[in-house]
């Protein structure tokens, strides 16, 4: 059993990081670290340097708390000796990224920047069909209601909170698994509500090795079922992957999963699982370079005030 700690005990720790622990034989939830949250026969701790100083038992921290933040905490554990998994993105910049690499290594600990989407079902499948066609093109459509998947969490809104590429991120995190060649952003346009930090729709294309034409398309005020998708034309055939990479369909019959572990969360445990036994680290920074990249060279508009 690896001890873990979840901290920030907010919406993605309770949905997703609780339930994954919980049917591992891999993992026990050793204690949580949060100013307002608890979970139910856990040791609840509000102060993290007292987690630490007080639980050497407890090896892996796993960080749930929003990007801006997670930094200062990702830091302490990794100099307090533990391992560190990341929620996505894996932090504000690309910098800090970076600079929590080089500390990892040198305090020989294992880093996991986590990406939940790329471990979605399907995933594995549109990458492996991909991976034997020249693509020709390929679109991503991610609109959601904010108000309905984040309602009130106003972090998504201020500096360094990602706006609508919170949850675009997790579409530039599976483009840049299952394409086999990397791109580049070539342009892009983002539209911020006049009272807001971040954007709440965003636009962009890429630039692709062998000229396919590629873009996205995110928006984060679509009314109802979200659109999840992620739509590619190659010069043999079409895949559509709906759902968030939960569901595929290959020139319009629905494909099957690759055979393995079910569920995106337990996927990423298990995997950190096998990080911590072997010693390594795995820190890909693609999708937040792209999203990054889009903030550098992306045209601004200003649109309506948001409110909640
Ligand atoms: P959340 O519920 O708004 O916040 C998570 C926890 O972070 C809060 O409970 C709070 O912990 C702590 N926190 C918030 N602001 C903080 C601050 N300024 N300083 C220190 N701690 C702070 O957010 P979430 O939706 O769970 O998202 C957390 C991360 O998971 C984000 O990076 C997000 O992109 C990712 N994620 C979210 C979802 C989703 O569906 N929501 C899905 C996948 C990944 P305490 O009050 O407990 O101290």
């Amino acid at each position: 059993m690896i001890e873990v700690a979840l901290v920030g005990i907010g919406k993605i720790a309770v949905d997703q990081h609780v339930p994954a622990i919980s049917a591992s034989r891999d993992w026990e939830l050793a204690a949580t670290v949060s100013r307002h949250g608890t979970v139910a026969g856990v040791t609840a701790y509000d102060d993290f340097d007292e987690m630490l100083a007080e639980r050497p038992d407890i090896r892996v921290v796993s960080l749930c708390v929003p990007p801006v933040p997670r930094f200062s905490y990702a830091a302490r554990a990794i100099a307090a000796g533990r391992h560190v998994m990341l929620e996505k993105p894996p932090g504000a910049t690309l910098s800090e990224c970076h600079a929590l690499e080089a500390m990892a290594r040198e305090a020989g600990v294992s880093l996991y920047a986590t990406w939940h989407s790329r471990q979605a079902d399907k995933v594995a499948t549109a990458r492996a069909w991909l991976a034997e066609r020249s693509l020709r093109k390929l679109e991503i459509r991610w609109r959601e209601d904010v108000r309905y998947w984040h309602p009130g969490q106003d972090w998504v809104f201020e500096a360094g909170g990602l706006g609508v590429f919170d949850p675009g991120i997790n579409a530039l995190s599976i483009l840049t698994e299952i394409l086999p060649v990397p791109v580049h952003l070539a342009e892009a346009e983002l539209d911020f509500p006049e009272n807001r930090e971040t954007p709440i729709a965003a636009r962009g294309r890429f630039r692709h090795p062998d000229g396919a034409e590629m873009g996205f398309d995110f928006d984060w005020l679509e009314p109802g079922t979200p659109v999840w998708t992620i739509e590619a034309e190659t010069e043999s055939g079409t895949m559509r992957l709906e759902n968030g990479g939960g569901a595929l369909w290959i020139d319009g019959a629905e494909a099957e999963a690759l055979p393995g572990l079910s569920g995106e969360y337990p996927r990423l445990y298990a995997r950190m699982a096998e990080l911590v036994a072997s010693g390594q680290s795995e820190v890909d920074l693609a999708p937040l370079r792209h999203v990054a990249d889009a903030f550098l060279i992306g045209r601004r508009r200003t649109v309506a005030p948001f409110h909640w």
